[in-house]
């Protein structure tokens, strides 16, 4: 089967989010192109200058967002899968910039987010479809080799040494991409975009006259948003189980693993957070999954700035005191 088709029905998914931002209106409408990129659809959404220019600058964005996967993907052949393969080395400036803020979130998250779960990931292998999960013996000797806090970065941070861990960026590097993207975005002068990496998202301005509007994914019905919400200018990410996943006997596994149990997490069925970058709300959103409802929101409430909405388990919903503030639930 190829990525392509694999991801078919949760890439259905995510273009109805997109569908419902970009809504059909009268008037005057958005420039927007879509690609795949970073083994998701990822829309680039302005507006305001004429289409030459909206066109150049949308290139821009997608530019910075291939050259972020074509060196932070695991995917043979990249600086990131030399970097593991070497057990350390040198690394660019921006591999640098990443690896420093997943080690930072690693610390701040107890481990809940930890960029040294490869081996898990690996194991586990969920992109390969339904099949057995590992045996309790080999999960054990995956988390053997499982701890961020092995990892040594020099004092500039450019020469690493993995402590013989290998690192994976799934949880963060999409949104230290975007990132970069609305960066591109605002150097070529356009003040009111939305990048759109599968439904994780960095908005800025406005839609012309109103406010941009955003589908949050209902977890459990493809079709349904939990919530449609004018967020704040930053970023909206969510984490799921949803996306990424396959059942077997009944049972769902998907692609947040624990790195306490060595499993994937159990507590939530998604994780939606605000922050001003879409690089800590990538972070956050990864480790609240992990960490559950509870302490995950009592997480969120420690980090300044930064607000979540949780959908726990049994389908509860569960927001922190400022969600409502920086994305407003729109009617529909
Ligand atoms: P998505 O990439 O689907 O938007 P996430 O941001 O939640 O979802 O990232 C999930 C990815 O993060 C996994 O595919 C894997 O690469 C990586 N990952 C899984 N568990 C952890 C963890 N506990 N800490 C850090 N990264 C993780
Ligand atoms: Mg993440």
């Amino acid at each position: 089967m190829t990525r392509l088709a694999r991801w078919a029905v949760p890439l259905a998914a995510v273009a109805l989010v997109m569908a419902y931002a970009y809504g059909r209106r009268p008037g005057p409408a958005p420039f927007t192109e879509t690609r795949f990129l970073m083994d998701t659809l990822v829309t680039v959404t302005v507006w305001g200058p004429p289409e030459p220019e909206a066109r150049a600058a949308a290139d821009r964005a997608f530019a910075a967002l291939a050259a972020v996967d074509q060196e932070m993907a695991r995917v043979e052949g990249t600086p990131l899968w030399e970097l593991n393969r070497a057990g350390g080395g040198r690394v660019s400036e921006a591999l640098a910039s990443v690896l420093a803020d997943a080690l930072a979130w690693a610390r701040r998250t107890g481990g809940a987010f930890d960029p040294t779960v490869a081996p898990l990931l690996d194991l586990w292998d969920i992109p390969r479809g339904p099949h057995p999960p590992p045996s309790p013996l080999a999960v054990e000797a995956a988390l053997s080799q499982v701890g961020w806090d092995r990892i040594r970065l020099d004092a500039g941070g450019r020469t690493v040494d993995l402590g013989r861990t290998r690192v994976d960026l799934g949880g963060i590097a999409k949104g230290w991409a975007i990132d970069r993207a609305a960066e591109a975005l605002r150097t070529a002068g356009v003040t009111d975009f939305i990048v759109n990496a599968g439904g994780d998202l960095y908005v800025a301005g406005r839609r012309g006259d109103r406010p941009w509007r955003v589908g949050i994914q209902h977890p459990r019905d493809q079709d349904r948003f939990l919530r449609v919400v004018a967020p704040m200018e930053g970023a909206l990410v969510t984490s799921g189980d949803y996306e990424r996943f396959y059942e077997w006997e009944g049972r769902r596994f998907h692609h947040i693993l624990d790195p306490r149990t060595g499993r994937p997490a159990r507590g939530c069925q998604s994780v939606t957070v605000w922050a001003p970058t879409a690089v800590d709300a990538d972070a956050l959103s990864t480790a609240v999954f992990v960490l559950g409802p509870e302490e995950g929101l009592r997480l969120l409430e420690t980090q300044p700035g930064v607000e979540g909405l949780v959908v726990a388990a049994d389908g509860t919903v569960r927001e922190t005191p400022g969600f409502a503030r920086v994305a407003p639930e729109v009617r529909r």
